[in-house]
């Protein structure tokens, strides 16, 4: 091949290959929807499901609530211990979430100790603690990174503030609760023993 030939089979084996590109880039502009393979990070944050991150992927965490039992069986299975939960099975708390038969006061999970191992979601009796397809939970400030899994925002000094109040709330439901079962006690006792005295007289009168 003379040095001519050689010189345009190259120009012409690189113009094929920018067209090639350029045929791609082409594609997925008019398709973008259908073949997504980058979305506008910052006005978009959620690519359509399946589209851009796995069904299986490890992101962020949601709860479903209302079906929470609060067993604890998630926070104890975390390996860095960066889950945190309260509420009461007494009675009602103003402002708390209904999870299944108990009132959740607080669900949190500081993401900034979470290694995203998934350990806390795969033993959920009520399989209600997901890990989603969030990813972005950038923040200036560390404590933005703890997330308060019933709000699905930044766990806030509101937040804590109402926490406290219903921390109060949930001292006195204990005790009404313990002077309840106490008084339920003392009644069955007392019945009890009515009982038994009654008894005692009907075989006192069968003896005289
Ligand atoms: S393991 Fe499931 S049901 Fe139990 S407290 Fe955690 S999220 Fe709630
Ligand atoms: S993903 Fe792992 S580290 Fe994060 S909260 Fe769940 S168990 Fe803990």
């Amino acid at each position: 091949m003379s040095a001519i030939q050689n010189y345009f089979g190259r120009i012409a084996k690189a113009s094929k290959s920018i067209m090639i590109g350029l045929g791609t880039t082409w594609r997925y502009f008019v398709n973008y929807r259908e073949e997504l393979v980058t979305i506008q990070y910052g006005s978009e944050k959620y690519a359509p499901q399946g589209t851009f991150l796995p069904a299986r992927h490890r992101g962020i965490h949601y709860l479903e609530s209302e079906k929470c039992i609060q067993c604890n069986i998630c926070a104890k299975a975390c390996p860095v211990d960066c889950i945190e939960m309260e509420g009461t099975r007494d009675g009602d708390l103003n402002g708390a979430w209904q999870g299944d038969k108990v009132q959740i006061s607080k669900f949190i999970i500081d993401l900034n100790k979470c290694i995203f191992c998934n350990l806390c979601c795969e033993p959920c009796p009520k399989q209600c603690i997901h890990m989603g397809q969030e990813f972005d939970f950038a923040s200036y400030t560390r404590s933005h990174g703890v997330k308060n899994l019933l709000t699905d925002q930044p766990w806030s000094e509101s937040d804590k503030e109402a926490e406290g109040e219903r921390r109060e709330q949930m001292i006195v439901l204990a005790d009404i609760k313990k002077k309840e079962k106490a008084a339920a006690r003392a009644a069955k006792k007392a019945a009890a023993d009515a009982k038994k005295a009654a008894e005692d007289k009907d075989k006192d009168k069968d003896k005289s």
